[in-house]
């Protein structure tokens, strides 16, 4: 079931990237692995243990900076960086911020509904943000957590 579940930005490209970025001729994986939905379901995937042999994606977010793309397609890894960057950012903000700021500066994430319990919807989105960062920390290079040792470092 794993495999055959996408939600990919880049699919629609990614065998095309993996010719022209690694000469990988007939590359069979359906994930670019640094859009956002590639990134959160790695972590998502990290978390539930599932195998390995299912984190398959093109590149990889977690060792960004050893990657060949990293030298060779700088515009490409700027952006993905930032985009680290910015989940990093967010969860760490989301993890140390009381219930009522997270209200009042992220006011979309919340539902304003009678049925739904605002301290409940915080806890998760406060467990996501610790599922992202220890992700990131059990499976991030060494040269990955000096650049975001700000957040990564225990
Ligand atoms: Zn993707």
């Amino acid at each position: 079931m794993i495999p055959l579940t996408s939600s990919c930005f880049g699919y629609y490209i990614v065998k095309a990237n993996a010719q022209q970025w690694f000469s990988m001729i007939d590359y069979k994986g359906r994930h670019c692995g640094d859009c956002l939905p590639c990134i959160i379901k790695r972590v998502s995937l990290h978390h539930a243990n599932v195998p390995n042999k299912y984190d398959d994606y093109l590149v990889d977010v977690f060792n960004i900076f050893d990657s060949p793309i990293f030298l060779t397609k700088p515009e490409h890894s700027l952006d993905t960086i930032v985009r680290i960057a910015d989940i990093l950012r967010f969860c760490q903000c989301l993890l140390n911020i009381p219930i009522h700021d997270l209200i009042i500066n992220f006011p979309d994430l919340y539902i304003f509904s009678s049925s739904v319990d605002s301290s409940k919807l915080s806890d998760m989105y406060k467990r996501y943000s610790e599922e992202v960062i220890q992700c990131f920390r059990d499976k991030s290079s060494i040269k990955t957590q000096e650049v975001f040792s700000s957040v990564l470092a225990p």
